[in-house]
């Protein structure tokens, strides 16, 4: 056959040739080791968690070997569009701190950079060249099976041609098409799909090195896979080959998912001559189902699965980053503690560290290494950072933090700014009920409302009532504990104590119970920040009321 004649048949009206694209495109000017890489998202309406954590590897390798990361956007499969998904995407990356340096950056909004167009339904006249280029080279054929043609009707095929010519062949029926039959289909107007002329024998192996999941012995690719649907569209099989020779990317990061089709699509840039770019297969982010079954994060079923979830829920970034960077090399954690100051920026991220099992999201240890975040933040980045989140989701709160922002600052500081500070927030949304008592957004109106499981309701009444009659608002922390300490020896809870009667003259128990009563009336629980701080900050009326309300209840 003749292949160059074959492709001017089906591609009649493209006149460049992939060489005008190389050398258009041609090699980037950048320092040795320094690695391209891209994110590459189909426009679904939010971008995934997981895109995130491929996101960060590539941000987080082109940062540190000065190389371009950028954004490019997948938008070939046009059922599947959504209005505005790629801006927010884009948008979502700027917000978690991984704003690419070329690309796409938003519908209507220009690109930057040299290598574009960044959008794939913008690049159809290159796809087209690089097709016509396969056709001539005998690397890829027409098929014309319409698309309604069942499973059933290939397999009759199939089998139409195995008596035909005594051999199996698991490759597409229409690759056998003469120049004639495929020049008579196309002259009545028959749309074609274009097909990959897989030379692969599946009963060969070869060696394929995986940055994250190491050496892999892969079966060669047999398939014929499409290149280009018959509405003109290539699939990302052929769409990344390209895109990803002409943008210069060096390193592909992207999910497990893809790595069983890894070797059709270095068939394809084999059948071009084009040296593949360096892998690395993330594992995938999972979690356990209510039948404690590991299953993939799944947009349908899991909030999480939306990075826009965690900005909702109040999450730092800097939170989310070092969940991820926990998740993806384990020695962080160590690196962390040993460094508790730096950024996570600061840590010396590497692609070969990446471990091959899939990880847990496990919003536990989220809610640890935010909370350790949030307790090393001063009370103005506390305060800023939460105001910023409450004007968004929360007015009311909003306004309340800003009425008095020298008291919320106040009250935002305590157990704050010492060598040892309180861990106890891990998210915006979590403030509002945490110091519902400093706000007056804890109203109780009957015993119940506090917590009081397993407490003498009777002591807690008599301690309240003998305290609000000593409480003094001026006191310094020494007097306001010797106070309470006097209040609990003269009240003599401690000789029905086991304890006490055990070491009477070490038994302080007493004072720590007297403290539980006085909080539980000041904050409605039996744990708290310093209670001494929260006393201090309220108005000397209102601890007052509040132990006499309980005492009334
Ligand atoms: N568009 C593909 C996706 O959204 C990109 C995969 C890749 O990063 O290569 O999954």
């Amino acid at each position: 056959m003749d292949y160059k004649k074959l492709a001017d048949l089906l591609y009649p009206n493209v006149k460049e040739t992939i060489d005008h694209y190389l050398k258009k495109y041609p090699k980037r000017q950048l320092k040795e080791g320094a690695e391209v890489m891209r994110i590459a998202p189909s426009p679904t309406g939010y971008l995934h968690t997981g895109h995130a954590y491929s996101a960060f590897i590539s941000r987080a390798t082109t940062r540190k070997t000065n190389g371009v990361f950028y954004f490019r956007l997948e938008d070939t499969d046009q059922k599947r569009l959504i209005e505005n998904a790629g801006t927010i995407a884009y948008d979502m990356l700027c917000y978690y701190d991984m704003k690419p340096d070329e690309g796409y950056t938003g519908d209507g909004k220009p690109q930057i950079g040299d290598y574009g167009d960044y959008v794939q339904s913008k690049r159809i006249d290159i796809y087209k060249c690089f097709a016509k280029h396969l056709v001539s080279v005998g690397r890829a054929f027409p098929c014309f099976c319409e698309k309604s043609e069942g499973k059933e009707d290939v397999l009759n095929k199939r089998q139409e041609q195995l008596e035909n010519s005594g051999t199996i062949e698991d490759k597409d029926v229409c690759r056998h098409l003469t120049y004639e039959e495929i020049e008579n289909n196309i002259k009545q107007g028959k749309p074609f799909a274009l097909k990959l002329l897989s030379m692969g024998n599946p009963e060969k192996t070869f060696k394929f090195h995986d940055l994250i999941k190491g050496d892999r012995e892969i079966r060669e690719n047999a398939k014929d896979i499409v290149l280009v649907k018959s509405n003109g569209i290539p699939p990302y099989s052929f769409a990344h080959v390209v895109d990803d020779t002409l943008m210069g990317t060096t390193i592909v990061v992207r999910g497990e998912e893809w790595f069983p089709s890894l070797a059709s699509h270095l068939e394809v840039f084999n059948a071009f001559g084009f040296k593949p770019p360096k892998y690395a297969h993330t594992p995938v982010i999972c979690k356990l189902d209510e039948n404690g079954n590991k299953r993939k994060l799944s947009k349908r079923k899991d909030p999480e699965a939306d990075v826009r979830y965690f900005i909702e829920q109040g999450y730092p970034v800097v939170s989310v980053m070092e969940y991820l960077l926990n998740l993806l090399n384990s020695d962080f954690e160590q690196w962390r503690e040993r460094n508790p100051m730096l950024s996570y920026k600061d840590f010396d991220f590497k692609i070969s560290k990446i471990g091959s099992n899939n990880p847990m999201f496990d919003f536990n240890k989220l809610n640890d290494v935010s909370k350790n975040h949030i307790s090393k933040l001063i009370k103005e980045q506390v305060y800023d950072n939460l105001c910023e989140y409450a004007k968004n989701y929360d007015e009311m709160f909003y306004n309340i933090l800003t009425k008095n922002s020298e008291y919320s600052k106040n009250v935002l500081n305590i157990d704050r700014e010492n060598a040892k500070p309180r861990k106890d927030i891990a998210k915006w949304s979590d403030v509002k009920t945490y110091y519902n008592y400093m706000f007056n957004l804890f109203n109780p109106t009957k015993l119940e409302d506090y917590e009081i499981q397993d407490v003498d309701i009777c002591k807690l009444k008599e301690v309240c009532q003998e305290y609000a009659k000593v409480y003094n608002q001026s006191d310094d922390k020494q007097i306001w504990f010797n106070r309470i300490k006097e209040m609990a020896n003269k009240l003599d809870y401690a000789t029905d104590n086991k304890l006490y009667k055990q070491n009477p003259q070490n038994y302080k128990g007493n004072v720590s119970d007297v403290c539980m009563y006085i909080r539980i009336a000041i904050t409605g629980r039996k744990n708290s920040p310093d209670l001494y701080s929260i006393c201090s900050l309220l108005e000397k009326d209102e601890v007052v009321n509040r132990l006499n309300k309980i005492c009334n209840m």
